[in-house]
């Protein structure tokens, strides 16, 4: 049997700690960047995948454990792939999620196209040399009103491709293994199980 180890799920964000913590293997212990009193860096780089390198390599920093963080976020192709990075900050920006959606769909209002997808960029560091960095996509559609309270985030305007409902509207342990996250994770898996 594989020895216990420990892993910091690098993230202040309580839905996303627990869709990652559910990806990994039972016999990770898995830590959050709070039970070590550790605030999230400054996340000042232009991809997801500047941004997941720059969280994962800074929680590994200052924790000394094997950490995985991601970078996501919604793009809407009719606005120029906005929120993408900045989906965090639009819901500080206009006061809450819920806000947040209904600027959206205000602004998708008289456009056809209403193509989406979600971007995860996941960094695997497993010490000062090693790291792995990975991408999921998942595309869709923004949805005509927010629907559903399941999940987080932007999760009640994305309906998946091939589905009818939003991802608010599904079953959480059904979107975790279908969403962005769990498509990088996919292709990080192998080193993960490695360890
Ligand atoms: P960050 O990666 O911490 O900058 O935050 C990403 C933001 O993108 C989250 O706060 C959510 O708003 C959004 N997001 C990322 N993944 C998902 C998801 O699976 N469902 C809904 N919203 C998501």
């Amino acid at each position: 049997m594989k020895k216990k180890k420990y892993i910091l799920i690098g993230t202040h964000n309580r839905g996303k700690f627990k869709e990652i913590s559910q990806l990994l293997p039972k016999r990770f212990i898995k830590i959050s960047p709070s039970q070590l009193k550790i605030k999230s860096p400054k996340e000042t780089g232009k991809t997801f995948k500047a941004n997941s390198k720059l969280k994962a390599n800074y929680f590994f920093k200052k924790s000394n454990k094997i950490t995985l963080s991601d970078d996501s976020g919604i793009e809407i192709f009719s606005l120029n792939k906005q929120p993408g990075i900045f989906s965090a900050r639009w819901a500080k920006k206009y006061g809450s999620f819920n806000n947040a959606m209904k600027i959206i769909l205000n602004k998708l209002k008289n456009k056809s196209n209403r193509k989406a997808r979600f971007v995860c960029s996941l960094t695997l560091r497993i010490s000062k040399k090693k790291s792995y960095t990975y991408e999921g996509l998942i595309y869709g559609k923004i949805s005509k009103k927010i629907s559903g309270t399941n999940g987080f985030g932007y999760d009640p305007i994305f309906i998946p491709n091939g589905k009818k409902i939003t991802f608010g509207q599904m079953r959480k342990d059904k979107k975790y293994k279908m969403d962005h996250r769990f498509l990088a994770y996919k292709k990080i898996k192998k080193k993960i199980t490695a360890l």
